[in-house]
């Protein structure tokens, strides 16, 4: 016997029916890239978003097709979100700060038919527009004082006119909930980018797990500062969870230093912002050397890679702001785990309270997950095996668009499928999870492995070092063992010495780094993150003193 209620689709415009009818005045508030603040509410996305899809239907683009955006943070770009995928296209949200050849190649792999650009991009498009094998239309996300008299793009499209022309009555399609509504490529922090077909349920659903209390706490009295950029896996949810609430949403557009994002935080009453680490390094800065703090932001989000418990300690201390440390991948849509305390754990205090919070975190509803063994075996949740991490759940990647016949999944006894991470990670006994390293990460001295983060995470406590990044140098008797590259704060003195020293006691002694040179700048990849396997590459002969 079935169950006997509605069968209504989860689909993406439903979420902004809702924020439209019940939320409808609640703002919207973008740092468009052009400079000027822009205000609109929900009800005005609503409006322009029919708008939208009127236009993509316009210009001739069906439904499962492909459109693609190469933007910023702004009200426009959430319009693309709700317009394109809502009228039952897919949006496809290209990544800005890939190298031109990976993007065209991208864009070439999605078979993209449109694609809507921020005036901040327009040299990129103009030197790229004759590259793209499927893109019939180029779009300028600005309005008609913003176009360049004249240019190499081929008929090259003014968005604010092609919004003019077209209605804002549109009757969002009732389509099936599994259709694909969005794709995202994996940023390729460990080879080519792979693509990740979301589907509105899986959006949806995401979106339901990501408002609960014990993740990100969501609710109509927050108002969010998407930091994470909506090319990096949709912000992380956060412009369908905030349509879900009736969030308020603070845009910073093109303008990501410390003192425009502390700026738009004061200014707009933010309570809840969300990024990657090297972002918010760049903001404690310019906070910490004007003295300044923040009368509204109470939680922020850190995840794409582990938060130094330095800063955990930072914003908690001297901000009064909770960190909630996130783990995900770009195959998670992306939330796995958020790290909040337990029942029971509420009275915790000093470190024993900071070495649960700097984990990574207890499973969200929705997503199962283990540790393996390299025989596949499951291994226990003790808080010290640690193994490599499967996941699975109603949004997690099954396979990767347009490589058919590639099965990703790990099949257990039981027949199910499980995706693995590339993470290594321990569970304790309640729950937590840690993140070691990621596979092609992680130091293997003698056999015996040592985590790269817990090295990395030490390093960045030091007053006097920015950022520090730890990889596997060639050792001839151990095979590998771990060279810490240091970027120190500006004018700070740290020797060698201090830094090994700064390790006394607070590792085993054999994880001690054989070395520690200093750089000037550790690359950042597309998303923020340090990509050590740059640095590996530059010191793949470096010849370690113990050696
Ligand atoms: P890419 O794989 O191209 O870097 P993603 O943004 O999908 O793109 O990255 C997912 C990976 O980022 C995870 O598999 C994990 O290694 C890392 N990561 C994400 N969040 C955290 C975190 N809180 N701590 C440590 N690593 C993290």
């Amino acid at each position: 016997m079935l169950g006997q209620m509605m069968s209504q689709p989860l689909l993406i415009s439903s979420l902004l029916v809702h924020a439209d009818r019940h939320h409808g005045n609640r703002e919207i508030v973008t740092r468009r890239p052009e400079g000027e603040i822009h205000r609109t509410t929900w009800r005005g996305i609503a409006g322009r978003s029919r708008r939208v899809a009127n236009a993509l239907e316009g210009l001739g683009i069906k439904q499962t097709q492909r459109v693609a955006s190469l933007a910023w943070n702004t009200d426009r770009h959430m319009e693309l979100y709700y317009g394109a995928s809502g009228a039952g296209m897919v949006l496809h949200t290209l990544n800005p700060r890939l190298h031109p050849d990976q993007l065209v190649w991208i864009a070439d792999n999605a078979g993209d038919q449109a694609l809507f650009f921020d005036i901040t991009f327009l040299p990129l498009v103009e030197a790229t527009a004759a590259r793209y094998a499927t893109v019939k239309h180029f779009i300028l996300m600005s309005d008609r004082a913003h176009m360049p008299a004249a240019t190499k793009i081929p008929g090259l499209i003014c968005y604010e006119d092609l919004l003019e022309a077209s209605s804002d009555a549109y009757d969002w399609p009732q389509l099936d909930e599994n259709l694909a509504s969005s794709l995202c490529y994996t940023s390729g922090t460990t080879g080519n980018p792979k693509g990740v077909l979301y589907s509105h349920r899986s959006t949806v659903l995401h979106a339901y797990a990501a408002v609960a209390p014990d993740a990100l706490n969501l609710s109509s009295r927050d108002t969010i500062l998407p930091v994470v950029p909506m090319f990096h896996v949709n912000a992380w949810g956060l412009p369908y969870a905030a349509a879900m609430t009736g969030a308020k949403i603070v845009f910073p557009g093109a303008a990501m230093d410390g003192k425009s994002l502390y700026d738009l935080f004061e200014g707009e009453g933010v309570t809840l912002s969300a990024g990657v680490p090297t972002v918010w390094q760049g903001l404690l800065a310019h906070t910490e050397a004007n003295g300044l703090s923040f009368s509204t932001m109470r939680r922020t989000v850190i995840g794409g890679s582990a938060c130094p418990p330095a800063m955990l300690r930072a914003f908690d201390q001297k901000y009064n702001v909770q960190v909630l440390h996130a783990w995900g991948m770009t195959e998670m849509s992306p939330l796995g785990t958020v790290c909040t305390l337990k029942g029971g754990q509420e009275g915790l205090k000093g470190e024993d309270r900071y070495s649960v919070l700097s984990k990574q975190g207890r499973a969200i509803y929705g997503v199962d997950m283990k540790i393996v063994g390299p025989d596949g075996k499951e291994l226990p949740w003790d808080g010290k095996t640690s193994g490599e991490l499967l996941v699975r759940g109603p949004w997690i990647v099954d396979s990767y668009y347009n490589r058919h016949g590639e099965d990703i999944l790990r099949f257990d006894d039981a027949g199910l499928g499980w995706f693995p991470t590339g993470d290594v990670s321990a569970i304790d006994p309640d729950g937590f999870m840690q993140i070691t390293d990621r596979t092609k990460d992680v130091i293997k001295s003698g056999g015996e492995w040592i985590s790269s983060i817990d090295l990395e995470n030490i390093a960045m406590g030091h007053p006097g070092i920015a950022m520090a990044a730890c990889i596997a140098a060639h050792h001839p008797k151990w095979d590998e063992r771990p060279l810490l590259v240091v970027m120190k704060k500006p004018d700070a003195k740290v020797t060698k010495e201090d830094v090994l020293a700064w390790f006394d006691g607070k590792i085993a002694k054999w994880w001690l780094p054989d070395d520690v040179v200093f750089v000037e700048t550790i690359p950042l990849g597309a998303t923020g993150k340090m990509q050590k396997n740059k640095l590996r590459d530059e010191f793949k002969d470096y010849v370690l003193p113990t050696a």
